[in-house]
């Protein structure tokens, strides 16, 4: 059975603060409790970023089911749209998205 997280939003992000800062993060990383990774923001360390060109998207929803930090949302008219706090730029939608809608840009220029 699950166990069930007691804790509220701002305990459980200073048990992880104090767990778990990035200095202390053990091989492999961890999920110290389940929905605990919406506190780790994967965003804030992207160099690139994934931007959808609407006109050419063919609204599949690829993206959607693929990107592995469900970034990806889509709006009402099913387009999608990154969550740029959680993207972490990694490609794989603009790699795998058939109509070619998704560039990924470099954030470094
Ligand atoms: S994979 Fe490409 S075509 Fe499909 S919804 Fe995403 S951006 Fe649109
Ligand atoms: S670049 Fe990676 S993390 Fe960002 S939206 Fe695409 S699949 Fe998700």
């Amino acid at each position: 059975m699950t166990k069930k997280n007691t804790l509220t939003d701002k305990e459980m992000k200073s048990w992880i603060d104090e767990k778990w800062g990035y200095e202390k993060l053990p091989m492999g990383g961890s999920v110290p409790y389940p929905g605990s990774s919406v506190f780790f923001k994967t965003g804030d360390w992207s160099a690139f970023k994934a931007v959808v060109t609407n006109e050419t998207c063919t609204k599949c929803m690829k993206c959607f089911f693929l990107c592995p930090d469900s970034a990806i949302h889509m709006d009402d008219d099913r387009y999608p749209i990154m969550d740029f706090d959680y993207c972490k730029g990694c490609g794989i939608c603009a790699e795998e998205c058939p109509a070619d809608a998704i560039e990924m840009k470099d954030l470094s220029q």
